[in-house]
């Protein structure tokens, strides 16, 4: 069987949604399809579900962005998907309370939000299959063709004027096109993610920055108001295997740090934190979301920039913009800012002895420093500062 569309978008995430429901809201001329492998909408979860409130960043990141992070925001959350209101942000570091910090964030429920968005995507008139998964796509003519098995076992072609790849990373898309270099190993985190009780406050997020548990990222609980938290460990992909398997991380995670799971099973998907891939599409062919690298480096948000990067797809499919120059001009400073701002941290997210190190050349600077990595920024005298201790960490550790 072979179908036919103008535009295929392969995964209903927060990207792939957002985009189909900007193309059939702005009266985009042609057939929208939307594809995932999922057979239920957006779900498992594999997610912390923070998402920021609309003043958190207004005054760290530059005007233009800003108001396309707050045309998502407003888009897409509502009140009801609003499952707990966080202000602090607690930091943890090697097992000590480092900082509190005002930190306005809520926890949402997230497959309510993306079920939401398909609706709007459905009631819009774009077609919409789930459980169909995208095997590999090639050039046809001036189009696209993809070869999808539907979860029954059957199999079937779409051809489609433009391809959407917004299935994260690595995106069938890119694999089939050869449209970027992709991500190195150290470039990657291995995410976990389940539901946990333990002794935590319902209205502070806590990050963990403990490399024995978390070597090359850092772990979190976001409590949800009920008792029960959103929690998880992120560790750098060319390590998290060593051991065995990541979960060993998550598991070393929940025993240090006074949490029982509630959920049987432990989740994890990989995510980039490399900043931007080194191009977003090819001829008709595009990358959104994760697939495109569109997680903040420092602190592994994606959701947002999921939808930014979507936005600024749909911009240009709708008005006839370049989304490359988009991208370059609106969001790839601020991506490439924090990615090397991780890529300086490094040395101290892999080994407990740097970070014990940091903390007695200054707590200050440290709590100052990870809380705006937290909040996507870097003022000049932060990486200043930043880059100085550093530099004197390493000079240290190397006589030592
Ligand atoms: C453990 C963890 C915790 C996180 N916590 C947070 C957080 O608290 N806040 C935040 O902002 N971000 C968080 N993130 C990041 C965030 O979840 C992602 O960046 C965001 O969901 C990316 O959206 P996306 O639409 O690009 O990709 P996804 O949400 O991954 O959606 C991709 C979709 O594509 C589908 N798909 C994949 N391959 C195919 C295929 N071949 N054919 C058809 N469909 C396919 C998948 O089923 C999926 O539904 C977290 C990530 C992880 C892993």
């Amino acid at each position: 069987m072979v179908i036919k569309t103008d535009v295929l978008i392969i995964g209903g995430g927060p990207a792939g949604s957002y985009l189909a429901r900007y193309l059939v809201r702005n009266g985009f001329n042609g057939d929208v399809m939307l594809i995932d492998k999922k057979s239920v909408i957006y779900a498992p979860i594999i997610c912390g579900e923070l998402l920021p409130s609309e003043d958190l960043l207004k005054p760290w990141i530059n005007r233009d962005l800003y108001n396309v992070l707050l045309t998502t925001l407003r888009e897409t959350l509502r009140r009801e998907f609003i499952v707990n209101e966080i202000r602090w942000l607690r930091l943890v570091i090697n097992n000590r309370d480092i900082a509190r910090m005002p930190f306005r964030t809520y926890v949402i429920d997230k497959a309510a939000m993306i079920r939401n968005i398909i609706e709007d995507v459905i009631n819009g008139g774009a077609k919409v299959h789930f459980g169909a998964t995208a095997i590999k796509c090639a050039v046809k003519g001036d189009g696209y063709e993809c070869l999808v098995h539907d979860k029954d076992g059957g199999e079937y072609v779409i051809n489609a004027r433009a391809l959407i790849g917004a299935d994260a990373y690595p995106s069938i898309v890119d694999l089939s096109l050869g449209i970027t270099k992709g991500f190195r190993a150290e470039d990657l985190i291995i995410a976990t993610s389940t539901r946990a009780r333990g002794k935590y406050l319902d209205d502070e997020a806590v990050i963990v920055m403990d490399p024995g548990v978390a070597p090359g990222g850092f772990a979190w609980v976001f409590p949800r108001g009920d008792g029960t938290h959103n929690i998880g460990v992120g560790v750098r992909n060319n390590i998290a295997w060593k051991g065995g398997s990541p979960i060993n991380y998550h598991m070393l995670f929940v025993g240090r740090y006074g949490l029982e799971s509630i959920q049987r099973s432990v989740l994890m998907k990989t995510l980039p934190v490399g900043g931007l891939l080194n191009r977003y599409g090819i001829g008709n062919a595009y990358l959104i979301g994760d697939a495109v690298g569109a997680v903040i480096p420092t602190n592994g948000a994606g959701i947002n920039p999921a939808m930014i990067t979507a936005h600024l797809l749909g911009e240009s499919m709708i008005r006839g913009y370049d989304y490359a120059l988009l991208m370059n001009r609106l969001f790839r400073p601020l991506m490439d800012r924090m990615v090397m701002f991780r890529r300086i941290g490094d040395p101290l997210l892999m080994s407990r002895d740097a970070m014990e190190l940091a903390l007695r050349v200054s707590r200050g600077y440290m709590a100052g420093s990870i809380y705006e990595a937290t909040l996507s920024s870097m003022r000049t005298s932060t990486f200043l500062k930043f880059l100085i201790g550093n530099l004197l960490i390493k000079l240290i550790s190397s006589l030592a």
